[in-house]
C-alpha cells in the first residue's frame, strides 16, 4: 500500500510543467469568461452609480477597460494558432488578471471603508470572496496564480476590515487567512492529482510508443523488422507515388555463422551492428533498412533509373565487403545481393520481394557480391528445385550409376586406376551431367549421402581389380568438412574389401581456398592409412602452389582445359611441361586428363606427364565394362599400346 503511494505521489522537481500545457484552455474564449466578464461590470458599475465615490467609479472605468482587455486577448488567443504568438500572450493574459484581481480587492474593500451603504459593502464583499475562493479553482493547475490571486483580492479586504475595528470586521480579518489557506490545500491537493494524471498518461504513452518501437524494429541493430519494413516501404510508396521506381537490395551475410562458432555470439551481434551502421552511412536518408532474419538485410532505395541502382549497388557492396575488426579478428563479412526493382522487374510488393530474394539465391550459388533479377531466373529455379528433389529420390529409385574411366601408364600402357564418375539417368530427361547435378548436391548437401553411395559401389567394384590398379574417387570439399567423413570412407572400404593404399581421393584447389583445418585434419587422417590424394583439375583454381607443399599429394591431374579443347597451343604445352618437371622433382604423378587424340597422348608423354585418361583411350565405362577392359590388358591384348 506504502508503496502504491509513493510510486503516486508527486515529486515537485519532477512534476510535468502543468501550468504550460493548459493556456489553450484558460486563455480562450469561455462561457465562464464571459459570464465572469459581465458579473465584474455589473456589480463594479452598479456598485459606482449606487453609491456616488469617485473611488469607485474610477475603479469601474479601470474594470471596464481591463474586462475589455482580457475578453480582447482571448479572442486574439483564439484566432492565431502560431504557438510563438500564443506563448507572447500569456503573460499579457496572466498580468492582466492579476491587474483584474487587486481591482477586484480594491472594490471590495473600498466599499467596506467608505462605509457607504450595507448592502453595498456586502454585494461588494460576496462578490469579492467568491472571486478569490473561485481563483484557486481556476489556476488549479498553477498554485503560485491561484496564492496571487487570493492575496491580491484578500489582503485589501483584511485591510479594510482591520482598519474599520469592528468586532465583526475583525473576525472577518482574522479568518480570511484560514479561508485562504484551506483553499490553498484544496489547490495543491487537486494540482498534485493533475499531476499524477498526467504524469501516468505521459508514461503509459511512453511505454506504448516504446512497445511500438519494438514491434517495428530489430532490438540489435535498431533497424527495422519485417514489419517495420513493410510499413516503411508502403509509406515510401505513398510519398512519392505509383510511378516511382524503387529498387529492393537483400543482402546476406556469407560469415556470421563462422563469427558466432568461431568467436562467439558477442563478436556475431558486433559483426551486425557494423554492418547496420555501413548501410546507414551509404544510403539516402529516406532509404527504408530493415534487418530481416540472423544475417540477412533489406534495403529499399527510390532509384531514378536501373543504372542508378547499379551505382547504388555497387557503393554499398563495396563499402559492406571492406574488412571489420572484431575483438580478436579481422574479418571479411562478405555480403551477396539480390537486387529487383519495382516499377520494372515487378509491379507489387510481394512480388518484388520474391524477385530480389530470388536474385540473391543465384548471387549467392554463383558466389557473385551482386545479382539484378531477370525474368527467366524464376524458370531456373524452379527446374532447380525440381531437379533438387529429383535428386534426393534417385539413388532409392536406382537412378545413379557408378562408372569407371581408366587412367593409362604414359610409359608401358597399362591400366594403372579408374577413376570413379557417377552417372544420372533421369526417368523423364535422360543422361544429366555431373558438372550439372554434383554442384547442386554440394549446396544442399545431398554431395554427403551421394558421395558416400559412390564411394562404396567404387570400392565394391574395385575390390574385384587386380592390385596393382588403383581406385579414384572424386571428393568435394562439403565431404570433407562433413563430421567423421574419414572414418565413413575407411567404413566403405573395409566394407569392401579394399586396402586403404588402393584408393586415392581426388580433390580440387577450392579446397585450399581459404585455411581448413577440417580438410587438414581430413587428409592427415586419411595418409596415415596409406590412402593417397590427387590434385584435381590443377590449374583452374586461384590459390598459390604453397598447399603442394603442405599437404600429402602424390598426383597432380592437370585439368583437359590445357590439354584438348580451344585454348590448347604453345602456352598450355610450356605450362604442362613446368608442372610436369616440378612434379618430377617433387617425386608426384603427372596425369594429363582429356586425352583425346594419339598426337596428344604422345606429345604429353615427352611433355613429361606419367598417367593418361581421356576419350582416346576409353571413356567411362560401367563396373562391366572396367572388368573388360581388365582383362583385355591381361590377356595381353592392350589396345592402348597405340599411345606409345
Ligand atoms: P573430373 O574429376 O575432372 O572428371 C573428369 C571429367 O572429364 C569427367 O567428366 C570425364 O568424363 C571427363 N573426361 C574424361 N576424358 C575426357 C576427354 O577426353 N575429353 C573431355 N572433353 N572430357 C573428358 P564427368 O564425368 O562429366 O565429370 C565431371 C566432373 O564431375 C568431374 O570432373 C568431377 O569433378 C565431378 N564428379 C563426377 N563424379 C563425381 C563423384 O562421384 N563425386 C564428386 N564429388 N564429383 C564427381
Ligand atoms: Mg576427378
Ligand atoms: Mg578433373
Amino acid at each position: 500500500m506504502a508503496k502504491s503511494v509513493e510510486t503516486i505521489a508527486p515529486e515537485s522537481d519532477m512534476l510535468p510543467p502543468l501550468g504550460r500545457r493548459n493556456y489553450d484552455s484558460d486563455f480562450a474564449p469561455h462561457l465562464g469568461l464571459v459570464l465572469a466578464s459581465g458579473a465584474n461590470l455589473a456589480i463594479v458599475w452598479t456598485g459606482a452609480l449606487l453609491s456616488g465615490s469617485r473611488l469607485l467609479f474610477a475603479l469601474a472605468v479601470a474594470m471596464t477597460v481591463l474586462v475589455t482587455i482580457r475578453l480582447g486577448l482571448a479572442l486574439l488567443y483564439a484566432a492565431t494558432s502560431r504557438s510563438i504568438v500564443r506563448k507572447r500572450l500569456a503573460p499579457v493574459v496572466l498580468g492582466t488578471e492579476a491587474i483584474m484581481s487587486t481591482n477586484i480587492g480594491l472594490f471590495g474593500a473600498f466599499a467596506l471603508a467608505l462605509q457607504i451603504d450595507n448592502h453595498l459593502a456586502m454585494l461588494a464583499l460576496a462578490y469579492s470572496l467568491t472571486y478569490a475562493t473561485g481563483m484557486p479553482v481556476r489556476c488549479a493547475n498553477r498554485p503560485f496564480y491561484a496564492r496571487l490571486h487570493m492575496g491580491l483580492v484578500g489582503i485589501p479586504i483584511i485591510l479594510a476590515a482591520l482598519y474599520l475595528g469592528t468586532p465583526g470586521m475583525l473576525v472577518l480579518a482574522l479568518t480570511l487567512p484560514g479561508l485562504a489557506i484551506t483553499m490553498d490545500t484544496l489547490t495543491q491537493s487537486i494540482y498534485s492529482n493533475l499531476c499524477n494524471i498526467v504524469r501516468i498518461s505521459q508514461e503509459r504513452k511512453d511505454v506504448s510508443e516504446q512497445y511500438h518501437f519494438l514491434a517495428l524494429h530489430d532490438g540489435l541493430t535498431n533497424l527495422l523488422n519485417r514489419d517495420g519494413f513493410h510499413h516503411a516501404l508502403e509509406d515510401l510508396r505513398v510519398k512519392y507515388g505509383p510511378d516511382q521506381r524503387i529498387a529492393l537490395l537483400w543482402f546476406d551475410l556469407h560469415r556470421l555463422r563462422d563469427v558466432n562458432e568461431g568467436q562467439g555470439y558477442a563478436a556475431g551481434d558486433k559483426l551486425l551492428c557494423e554492418m547496420a551502421r555501413r548501410m546507414r552511412a551509404c544510403t539516402p536518408d529516406d532509404a527504408v533498412l530493415a534487418r530481416f532474419g540472423s544475417d540477412e538485410f533489406l534495403l529499399a532505395v527510390p532509384v531514378a533509373s536501373r543504372a542508378n541502382a547499379e551505382q547504388l549497388v555497387n557503393r554499398v557492396s563495396d563499402r559492406l565487403n571492406r574488412p571489420v575488426r572484431l575483438d580478436f579478428a579481422v574479418v571479411e563479412a562478405g555480403t551477396a545481393i539480390g537486387v529487383a526493382i519495382l516499377g520494372e522487374d515487378s509491379a507489387t510488393v510481394s512480388h518484388l520481394m520474391q524477385a530480389a530474394n530470388i536474385a540473391l539465391m543465384q548471387a549467392k550459388e554463383e558466389k557473385r557480391l551482386s545479382c539484378f533479377y531477370v525474368p527467366d531466373m524464376s524458370r531456373r529455379r524452379a527446374e532447380r528445385k525440381e531437379m533438387e528433389r529429383d535428386l534426393r529420390a534417385a539413388i532409392m529409385r536406382g537412378e545413379m550409376a557408378v562408372h569407371f574411366q581408366p587412367l593409362i601408364d604414359l610409359d608401358t600402357g597399362s591400366i594403372r586406376c579408374f577413376e570413379a564418375l557417377v552417372r544420372w539417368t533421369h526417368p523423364e530427361k535422360g543422361q544429366i551431367s555431373p558438372e550439372v547435378f554434383i554442384p547442386l548436391a554440394e549446396e544442399t548437401g545431398q554431395i554427403i549421402t551421394l558421395g558416400n553411395w559412390v564411394t562404396a559401389q567404387a570400392a565394391r567394384a574395385a575390390a574385384t581389380w587386380p592390385e596393382h590398379v588403383k581406385l579414384a574417387v572424386n571428393l568435394s570439399p562439403t565431404q570433407m568438412r562433413a563430421p567423421g567423413a574419414a572414418l565413413g570412407i575407411l567404413h566403405a572400404l573395409r566394407q569392401a574389401g579394399l586396402a586403404p593404399s588402393r584408393l586415392v581421393l581426388e580433390v580440387t584447389e577450392s579446397v585450399f581456398l581459404e585455411e581448413n583445418v577440417h580438410a587438414r585434419r581430413f587428409m592427415d587422417d586419411l595418409a596415415r592409412t596409406q590412402v593417397h590424394f590427387a590434385l584435381d583439375d590443377f590449374g583452374t583454381g586461384y590459390s598459390s602452389l604453397s598447399y603442394l607443399h603442405r599437404y600429402h599429394f602424390d598426383k597432380i591431374k592437370i585439368d583437359r582445359s590445357f590439354v584438348c579443347g580451344p585454348e590448347v597451343g604453345a602456352h598450355s604445352d610450356a605450362i604442362i611441361r613446368a608442372v610436369a618437371g616440378m612434379g618430377r622433382k617433387l617425386g608426384m604423378e603427372i596425369v594429363a586428363e582429356g586425352i583425346e587424340t594419339l598426337e596428344q597422348a604422345q606429345s604429353l608423354r615427352r611433355a613429361g606427364c606419367t598417367l593418361g585418361q581421356g576419350f582416346y583411350y576409353s571413356r567411362a565405362v560401367t563396373a562391366q565394362g572396367a572388368q573388360e577392359l581388365l582383362a583385355r590388358e591381361a590377356e595381353n591384348l592392350n589396345h592402348f599400346d597405340i599411345a606409345l
